[in-house]
C-alpha cells in the first residue's frame, strides 16, 4: 500500500512550512496574509478558497476542494493561528524555520502549521491522483482563543447541499488516531453586594466572602468527581475536573467589598454533561446564598457569564473514519487526549472526525517550540496513503 518510504519530508512541503511559519499569526493580531498566501498557492493549481471572516475582517477561514465538488469526500483540517512568544525565552528566532538535530523548531511548526505544511506541499501530488471523492482543506482563525474561528466555516458548511463525509483534525497526536477529547466551559461569576465601611460590616453584603462560598462549592464538586467519577481510564485525568483561575474584588481592607468576580472552568468528559454542571453551581447560588444577601440588599446577587465553550470530541473505535485512519497510519490503537481541538465542533456538526497529526502537544506553547522531521515524513506518508486510497 506505502508506495513510497515515510523516511524523508519532501522539500516542496518543507518550504511551505518556512513560509507558514515566517507569518506571526498570534490570535490577537490576524491571519489574513497567511490566508492570502495559501490562497494564490492554491489558484496557481486552479483550487478554488472560500473565505469566512470574522467581524472586522482581519481574520478568515479558508476552504478549498480538490477533486470532485458533488459528492461528500475527507476534509483535512488545522488552525492557522499560533499562541503568543512574549516573555519566553526563544534561542532561536520565533517566526523562523531552524533545523537542529532533525528537529524543526519555529512558533506553530508543532501546533499545527507542520500538519498544514505536509497538506498543502502535498496538494500538486494530490492532482496528479483521479480522485474519486474530494479531499478538502480546512485552515480556521482564532482555535488558540476557543475555538471560535471555524464556528463560521463549519456554519457555512451547513448551507452546503454537500458537506465533507468526514475529517481528520491533525493537531499533535504523534500521528496516533485520537479518538476523543474533553470539552471545556469556562465561565465568570460577577457577584454584586453592598459597600459599607467595614466597621459595620453586617449592613454591607460582602461580595468577596459570597464568591468565596460558590468557590468552595466549585472545589467540593471537583473533589466529588475525583473520587465519585463519571470515570473514563482513557483519559488523564479520568474525569472531569473543575477549577477556579482568577478572582478580583475589593478595593480596601476598611471598605466591605460592593464586587467580585472569577473564572471557573469545567474540563469534562464526553459523558458528563456541561449543562448540568452548570446548573449545579447557579441552583447553590439562588438557594443558598441569594436569599441571604437579599435579606440585606434587594440588588445583591450574581451574574454568570459564559467566557468559552466547545464541546468533547467522542467518536467510537469502529467508525469508518477511525478504522480507515488506523489502517493508513498502522496504529494498533486509539487514543484520547486532555486538551480541546475543533473536532468536537465538526463532530457536533455532523462530520465524524478524528484528531490525527505530527509531533506531540508537549512541544506545543513553548519556547523553541518543535517538530521532528521524522514526524512529518510520517505525516506525509500518510497523507500520501490516504491520497492512493481515494484514487480513482
Ligand atoms: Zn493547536
Amino acid at each position: 500500500m506505502a508506495s513510497r518510504s515515510d523516511s524523508t519530508f519532501s522539500p516542496a512541503s518543507r518550504t511551505m512550512l518556512e513560509r507558514l511559519v515566517a507569518f506571526p499569526t498570534v490570535s490577537r493580531d490576524g491571519n489574513l496574509e497567511l490566508i492570502d498566501y495559501v490562497r494564490s498557492y492554491l489558484q496557481g493549481f486552479g483550487i478554488a478558497s472560500e473565505l469566512t471572516f470574522d467581524d472586522e475582517r482581519r481574520k478568515a477561514n479558508l476552504f478549498a476542494t480538490i477533486g470532485p465538488e458533488d459528492r461528500g469526500g475527507i476534509c483535512l483540517s488545522g488552525h492557522t493561528d499560533v499562541v503568543p512568544v512574549d516573555g519566553q525565552d526563544w534561542s532561536v528566532p520565533p517566526f523562523a524555520v531552524t533545523e537542529r538535530e532533525g528537529r524543526l523548531h519555529g512558533r506553530g511548526a508543532c501546533d499545527m502549521k507542520g500538519f498544514l505544511a505536509a497538506v498543502l506541499g502535498l496538494v500538486p501530488e494530490f492532482l496528479e491522483q483521479n480522485l474519486r471523492i474530494p479531499i478538502h482543506l480546512a485552515l480556521s482563525y482564532d482555535e488558540e482563543v476557543g475555538c471560535l474561528g471555524v464556528r463560521r466555516l463549519l456554519a457555512r458548511l451547513a448551507e452546503r447541499e454537500v458537506k465533507p463525509a468526514a475529517c481528520i483534525v491533525g493537531e499533535p497526536t504523534g500521528m496516533t488516531p485520537v479518538t476523543g477529547h474533553k470539552g471545556k466551559l469556562s465561565m465568570r461569576c460577577h457577584v454584586h453586594g453592598l459597600e459599607c465601611h467595614s466597621a459595620i460590616a453586617p449592613t454591607g453584603v460582602n461580595a468577596v466572602e459570597y464568591a468565596a462560598e460558590l468557590i468552595v462549592r466549585l472545589r467540593r464538586m471537583a473533589a466529588a468527581r475525583r473520587t465519585g467519577g463519571p470515570f473514563d481510564l482513557a483519559y488523564d485525568p479520568p474525569y472531569t475536573t473543575i477549577h477556579t483561575g482568577v478572582v478580583q474584588g475589593g478595593t480596601a481592607l476598611n471598605i466591605v467589598p460592593r464586587d467580585c468576580r472569577f473564572d471557573f472552568e469545567f474540563r469534562y468528559l464526553p459523558a458528563d454533561d456541561p449543562g448540568r454542571l452548570l446548573a449545579e453551581v447557579t441552583d447553590f447560588a439562588a438557594r443558598e446564598l441569594l436569599p441571604q444577601m437579599r435579606a440585606v440588599s434587594p440588588d445583591a446577587g450574581f451574574r454568570f457569564e459564559e467566557i468559552a465553550a466547545f464541546p468533547g470530541l467522542a467518536m467510537t473505535d469502529d467508525d469508518p473514519v477511525t478504522r480507515q485512519v488506523m489502517e493508513l497510519t498502522g496504529a494498533e490503537r486509539t487514543g484520547r487526549v486532555s486538551f480541546g481541538t475543533e473536532a468536537g465542533l465538526f463532530q457536533a456538526a455532523g462530520i465524524p472526525t478524528i484528531v490525527c497529526g505530527p509531533g506531540q502537544i508537549a512541544q506545543a506553547h513553548k519556547p523553541d517550540e518543535f517538530i521532528e522531521i521524522d514526524q512529518l515524513a510520517r505525516c506525509e506518508g500518510f497523507l500520501r496513503r490516504l491520497a492512493d486510497r481515494i484514487a480513482g
